[in-house]
């Protein structure tokens, strides 16, 4: 069956009848009214690169503040990078799953939160006069979903269940785009232990996990000593990307690599508390939290365990945050240059943009040579099928054609110019990423891809 679901031929369907992923036939709209850049209600200025260019490219549009519309390429780099979470979570034996948004205030007011959390809660009633408010994030549910079964077993833990979905926050300050949205993706993660000990071990595990998603997307952060906030528990740390647009401040000692958000440092002093060197300062966007909670949890929601002499005990709990949307947008605002959009190779929407030649040029009599090296392309790497676009608009010229795929920032822009005309005929590539231009025949374009 899944080889079989492999094999669909995806453009079967297609109106196009083109067996190429045609430019000319996406939605990709760059040619925003500028009048049309604010969204409704209160204004929504553009305030950071990530955001200006991710709304002019055409990637997301405002909504309302903190809210936006997901184009389909930036869909596209969403689900890849929920493609590496899960890798990574599935890696370390976590499960998935999906709690409701709409949640009961009835369990906020078991952990007390219904009133901790103050305005930053979206409160609402149901038509019984029930309250409820949209989940800024589940400890409450998780933990009294794993309470709801009765006591596991000590062989059952770790339990360790994840979720990516949408959150809810009434920010006093959405701003920065997908940086700070009332309404963004969060990957957390809940974990059962047995003791402190084993926690503190399924702890270790996750940042470690949390180290290779951020390696494997290329980018640099530090690991900090964080506090734990309305969040509570025991232990805490903050995965901050290094950028000026950052709102949090983290200090970092360059002698014993000591690190730690200001928020944790009693009298923000300036030198390290481990060995007593100057600390550095700089500003950060925190992409990641997690937490070693205790029983904070469990014991109010009664989530047990039966140990090995069948008594009852309450379970160890961990938390674990991921911005998801924030990661993606922390990596266009630290990728990017001020025109052109970047991402992690991993991320872009498609891998490669192949640019035939304009309509009628000296060049266009070479035709159906593009055609022929997608075809010879995902022939030849299957990783690229559904990867690579055909910029079909041939009524403009290669140097427009360019200059949109630049800023869409496609890790691979394949042009066919002007040495097109030789024999071999010669294709430009743009490797955006490393910032090279080579010169390749056909046969080249598909040893390097
Ligand atoms: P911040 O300090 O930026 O307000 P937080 O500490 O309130 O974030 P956590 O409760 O730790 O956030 O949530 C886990 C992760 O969710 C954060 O590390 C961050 O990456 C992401 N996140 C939190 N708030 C937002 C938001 N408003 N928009 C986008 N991502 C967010
Ligand atoms: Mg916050
Ligand atoms: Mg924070
Ligand atoms: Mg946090």
């Amino acid at each position: 069956l899944f080889s079989g679901y492999r094999n669909v031929n995806r453009f079967h369907y297609h109106r196009s009848k083109s067996k190429h992923l045609l430019l000319s036939r996406l939605f990709q709209p760059m040619n925003l009214r500028e009048d049309r850049v604010v969204g409704v209600g209160r204004s929504n200025e553009l305030t950071c690169k990530s955001q200006q260019l991710m709304i002019q490219a055409g990637l997301i549009h405002p909504a309302n503040p903190g809210c936006f519309y997901y184009l389909p390429y930036t869909v596209r780099a969403l689900e890849k990078l929920i493609r590496v979470i899960d890798e990574e979570m599935e890696s370390i034996g976590s499960q998935k799953v999906n709690m409701p948004s709409l949640s009961s205030a009835e369990l906020w007011k078991i952990s007390e939160r219904w009133q901790v959390m103050g305005k930053e809660l979206f409160r609402l009633k149901d038509r019984h006069g029930m309250d409820y408010c949209l989940s800024p994030t589940h400890e409450e549910a998780v933990t009294h979903l794993i309470a709801s079964y009765g006591s596991l077993s000590y062989k059952q833990l770790p339990v360790m269940l994840y979720q990516i979905t949408r959150k809810f926050r009434d920010e006093p300050k959405p701003r920065f785009g997908l940086l700070r949205g009332r309404e963004f993706y969060m990957k957390d993660m809940y974990t059962f232990d047995v003791s402190e000990e084993a926690a503190k071990e399924t702890y270790n595990i996750v940042c470690e996990s949390y180290s290779r998603i951020f390696d494997r997307l290329g980018l640099r952060f530090v690991k900090v000593e964080a506090d734990t906030g309305s969040i509570g528990g025991k232990m805490s740390h903050e995965f901050q990307i290094p950028a000026n647009i950052g709102e949090d401040r983290i200090l970092m000692c360059l002698a014993c690599r000591f690190a730690a958000n200001v928020e944790k440092m009693e009298s923000g002093g300036t030198d390290c508390p481990q060995c007593k060197g100057k600390l550095t300062g700089t500003k950060g966007i925190e992409v990641g939290h997690t937490f070693y909670l205790g029983t904070k949890y469990s014991h109010v929601f009664k989530a047990s365990y039966h140990n090995a002499e069948n008594k009852p005990v309450t379970a160890e709990m961990g938390c674990f945050g991921l911005g998801v949307t924030r990661i993606l947008a922390a990596s266009v605002e630290i990728l990017s240059t001020e025109d052109d959009i970047r991402w992690p190779s991993l991320l872009a929407p498609y891998q490669v943009c192949i640019v035939p030649p304009k309509r009628g040029s000296k060049e266009d009599v070479t035709e159906g040579l593009s055609e022929s090296l997608y075809d010879t392309l995902v022939d030849a790497a299957p990783q690229l099928r559904g990867e690579v676009i055909l910029d079909d608009r041939s009524h403009l010229t290669v140097g427009k054609r360019l200059k949109d795929a630049k800023r869409l920032g496609y890790p691979y822009v394949i042009i066919a110019g002007k040495r097109i005309l030789e024999d071999p005929p010669v294709f430009e590539v743009c490797c955006q990423n490393v910032g090279d231009t080579l010169f390749l025949t056909q046969e080249g374009v598909v040893d390097i891809l």
